[in-house]
């Protein structure tokens, strides 16, 4: 019963970005995104997260200095 509506209704995805129905279509060159500027969002967001995974290693390098002084 309710796989005849399936076939009828197109294919929909959610934006990742704003979570809007978009169709999944070849005209649309944005999906899954709902529009470019979504897609240009989501993009800067993940590049954005991939600038602040490295670490500091010179930090861990002037805990160590101040462990190795027998100040106490
Ligand atoms: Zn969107």
């Amino acid at each position: 019963m309710k796989e005849d509506l399936l076939l009828v209704m197109p294919t929909t995805v959610k934006c990742p970005n704003c979570n809007k129905s978009v169709e999944w279509k070849k005209e649309n060159q944005y999906r899954p995104f709902c529009s470019e500027r979504c897609k240009l969002i989501d993009f800067g967001a993940w590049a954005n997260e991939e600038h602040s995974i490295p670490g500091q290693p010179d930090f861990d390098d002037a805990m160590s200095d101040e462990l190795d002084q027998p100040g106490r």
